[in-house]
């Protein structure tokens, strides 16, 4: 009965995976050649009289106008794609209920076979595959050429669509699988089937997070161990005071794909995993890598992961709520020209993934906001861990390649996923101003350390 609410609640789990992932992720993405560390703020840091604000504005005065003018044309690029991103999946599920498209696909996957779930997976494999070439054009202008413009990629063209390719192949394994249990709950408790199916996607998203850095990942990047004790150790001596028992660190190679920098600290169940990418080695300094690693125990030791998947996980239940109500609205007034009047009908999917995509287009403020503020912490955290203030605004710059260094405050409450650099850099420079006699001693020896 209720089988189109099993659609939304895969969408909102997929949607919820790719937000996740970012979320619990900082991304520190640089592709500036590293600049020689800041001697100005270094040696004002001694003087008793420190001002973090102008502290704060020195810093952002050292990116020159033009790379400026260019990381706010990126960023500010990236609000209307969530619209055009938005209006365009909205106009391919309307289109696919409108055209009749989709209960075709239903009709074929019930001739192929009459086993209910092989016929829901059948039919996912067909929606996704279609969904995936009609918004192709937009994807490969957002995650290929505007990359390429920008010079965030390394990729050359085949090597990116085989990742797309995997990609895909993954959303239409896993998914299907998650579209089969769904589809199975609708049709044994059609009354609360949206509970229950709630319940379902939490726990898939879950199993999701848990099998993501051991079987997934690998699939897109390799990793090693990083045997340069330079840099190795001073890392797991910073886990170690901080309660990760991680015995070695991993390197990403990013540079595959990508120049941004990022590093991560991942695993549940004694599976503990420093991870720091390539980029992040070949452009920072120890004491720039120092920080970002900081950042990224914060998430960890704070438990950010369980943390999202708890709040995901009311998204998701309020999400299914809203499906349910939505759904039988749309189809008691459009059913008709639909060819399609049940939840449980695999033909209503598109109606499905349009509200779900709605439900969380609507709600990206408040889910930029929930990641904000986890990544505010872990920056406060990282500050405490690794006592490199001007390290942090450092690589707080070099995240200007990308994201706007000094927006709005509206703007950054709607649009930004982690603190823009002016506020990041001021957390720093007021922690340095709170710690000038901790620091004093160390100072010089940090700002000079060559660049890895
Ligand atoms: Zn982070």
């Amino acid at each position: 009965m209720h089988r189109r609410m099993m659609f939304l609640v895969f969408f909102a789990a997929l949607l919820a995976m790719s937000t996740s992932a970012v979320l619990v992720r900082g991304q520190v993405p640089t592709t500036a050649a590293p600049q020689a560390p800041t001697g100005l703020i270094a040696t004002t840091s001694a003087s008793e009289h420190f001002d973090p604000a102008a502290a704060t504005n020195a810093y952002l005065a050292k990116v020159p106008p033009d790379k400026r003018a260019k990381s706010d044309a990126y960023f500010e690029g990236g609000y209307w794609l969530i619209l055009w991103n938005f209006l365009l999946s909205a106009v391919v599920f309307l289109l696919l209920l409108a055209t009749g498209w989709s209960a075709r696909m239903r009709g074929l996957a019930e001739r192929i076979t009459r086993f209910k779930p092989i016929q829901t997976f059948l039919y996912w494999t067909q929606f996704m595959v279609l969904t995936s070439l009609l918004t192709f054009p937009l994807g490969v202008y957002e995650g290929y050429f505007r990359e390429h413009k920008y010079g965030l990629a390394t990729q050359t063209f085949g090597p990116w669509l085989g990742d797309q390719l995997k990609g895909l192949g993954l959303t239409v394994v896993l998914g299907g699988l998650l579209m089969m249990a769904l589809y199975g709950i609708v049709r044994r408790l059609p009354r609360t089937w949206w509970i229950w199916g709630a319940m379902a996607s939490l726990l898939f998203l879950t199993f999701v997070s848990l099998i993501e850095p051991v079987f997934i990942a690998p699939l897109f990047n390799k990793y090693t161990r990083l045997e340069d004790p330079a840099i190795r150790d001073p890392i797991l001596s910073m886990a170690r005071a901080n309660g990760i028992s991680a015995k070695d660190v991993f390197v990403q190679d990013a540079s595959r794909q990508t120049t941004r920098v990022s590093a991560f600290v991942t695993g549940f169940l004694n599976t503990e995993r420093i991870v720091l990418n390539d980029n992040l080695l070949k452009r920072c300094s120890v004491a720039e890598i120092e920080a970002v690693m900081g950042h990224e125990m914060g998430h960890y030791v704070m438990h950010h992961d369980y943390n999202g998947l708890l709040f995901f996980g009311v998204l998701i239940v309020l999400g299914f709520a809203f499906l349910r109500k939505s759904s039988e609205w749309a189809l008691t007034r459009w059913g008709d020209k639909w060819g399609t009047h049940t939840v449980g009908d695999l033909a209503a999917l598109p109606l499905f993934a349009l509200l779900i995509f709605t439900y969380f287009f609507v709600l990206t403020p408040i889910d930029n906001t929930y990641s904000r503020t986890q990544e505010y912490e872990a920056d406060i955290f990282g500050l405490n861990a690794a006592r490199q203030p001007d390290a942090e605004a450092e690589v707080d710059l070099k995240l200007a390649d990308y994201r706007k260094l000094d927006p709005g405050r509206i703007e950054e409450f709607l649009f930004y996923d982690h603190p823009s650099g002016r506020t990041r850099i001021y957390a720093a420079m007021r922690w340095k101003a709170e710690h000038l006699n901790e620091l004093g001693n160390r100072e010089q020896g940090i700002g000079n350390r060559s660049k890895r």
